[in-house]
């Protein structure tokens, strides 16, 4: 059982490897469904639970979508294009902060937050439909010291 889980945790990841954005759940399977019609959804959604408990995978929460999986563990933070939907990486070696009063949270203990930007790509901002590379998308994060930017 436990060598059959390694296969599956392992076509998994074969195929992450080869999608390009962070898929979801659904578009996981479908790639895998493609070349190994007999796996059922409920394996692949269950498998992909289990690598991102073994912290192989990461899972992103999107508001008012399916979650999405990323194959790049690394601390990085995403954003989400508002108009075409896209998805993208955002590397900054300045950690983000959040800070939160501590009364106000008083009746409760964080264990966990997402963090994930929306506006309007590259592509759409110039009115190309055609992804160039992945480096298109420049943002700005705004000084949080009330410092214009
Ligand atoms: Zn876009
Ligand atoms: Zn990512």
């Amino acid at each position: 059982m436990s060598k059959r889980n390694t296969i599956q945790k392992q076509l998994i990841l074969n195929a992450m490897n080869q999608m390009e954005d962070h898929p979801t759940a659904d578009e996981v399977y479908q790639k895998i469904a493609a070349s190994y019609p007999g796996i059922s959804k409920a394996t692949v959604y269950r498998n992909l639970g289990t690598l991102t408990e073994d912290g192989l995978i990461l899972k992103l929460n999107v508001p008012g979508a399916a979650d999405k999986y990323d194959r790049s563990t690394h601390a990085h933070y995403h954003a989400v294009c508002s108009r075409c939907g896209k998805f993208i990486d955002l590397e900054t070696d300045r950690p983000l902060r959040v800070d939160i009063d501590d009364t106000a949270m008083k009746d409760f203990t964080i264990e966990e937050y997402t963090i994930l930007f929306k506006g309007i790509c590259m592509e759409c901002k110039n009115g190309q439909t055609e992804n160039t590379s992945n480096d298109v998308f420049n943002i700005e994060f705004k000084k949080s010291k009330g410092e214009k930017a």
